[in-house]
């Protein structure tokens, strides 16, 4: 039943060219805690404001105040707003900068964030038929701007190659690592990611 009410929502967006989230959440068959991440498109009948969204920067799913651009919501606070869809529009899914100078997470950033279930999450997304840009299944360890308590100490780092081949004796190289905190891991100003281990580093390669 479920798989037929989808297939006739899909099938519909198509023809009738209205946004297929738009038209599940019109339904009323979305999990109001998982939030679904922008995928570029727009929702043509919904408020053309950007929420917070934990950092997502969505598009306020509320219906516009007739003749208006926004809900009652957003209108009531329109200068105080997170932006406007056609600013979202204008640049990369995940370059998006708000009005509070704040930048776009990636969802799985929102779900660790959240402490929500990868696996669920996935399987929600999969069993509604939506597909959501790749780059936003992307975990960001690197931390935004400098972390509060660095520690920015010369740390030599091993390739894991020259581990493996210790007898070359090859030299080490020595780069910065800032600390991830309660962790064991590091990243480099390149934002490559590293395990801390006795005496030095190992990059890890994902
Ligand atoms: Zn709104």
């Amino acid at each position: 039943m479920m798989g037929i009410l989808l297939m006739l929502i899909k099938d519909l967006s198509i023809k009738y060219n209205f946004n297929y989230i738009e038209g599940l959440d019109f339904v009323g068959i979305l999990n109001k805690k998982i939030i679904i991440p922008y995928d570029g498109s727009v929702m043509k009948n919904r408020c053309r404001a950007i929420k917070w969204a934990y950092g997502l920067h969505v598009q306020c799913r509320n219906y516009p105040e007739e003749n208006e651009r926004y809900c009652f919501k957003c209108y009531n606070k329109k200068h105080n707003i997170c932006g406007d869809i056609n600013e979202r529009l204008r640049v990369g899914i995940l370059d998006f900068m708000d009005r509070k100078k704040r930048p776009t997470i990636t969802w799985m950033n929102y779900i660790k964030k959240k402490g929500l279930d990868e696996n669920f999450c996935l399987k929600y997304l999969k069993e509604l038929g939506i597909n959501i840009p790749k780059e936003h299944l992307i975990l960001n360890v690197r931390p935004r701007g400098r972390p509060k308590n660095i520690k920015k100490n010369k740390i030599i780092v091993n390739n894991i190659f020259d581990i493996i081949k210790s007898s070359l004796c090859k030299e080490p190289i020595a780069v910065h690592l800032y600390k991830i905190d309660d962790s064991d891991l590091g990243i480099d100003e390149e934002g490559n990611l590293y395990e801390f281990m006795d005496g030095g580093a190992v990059r890890i390669f994902r």
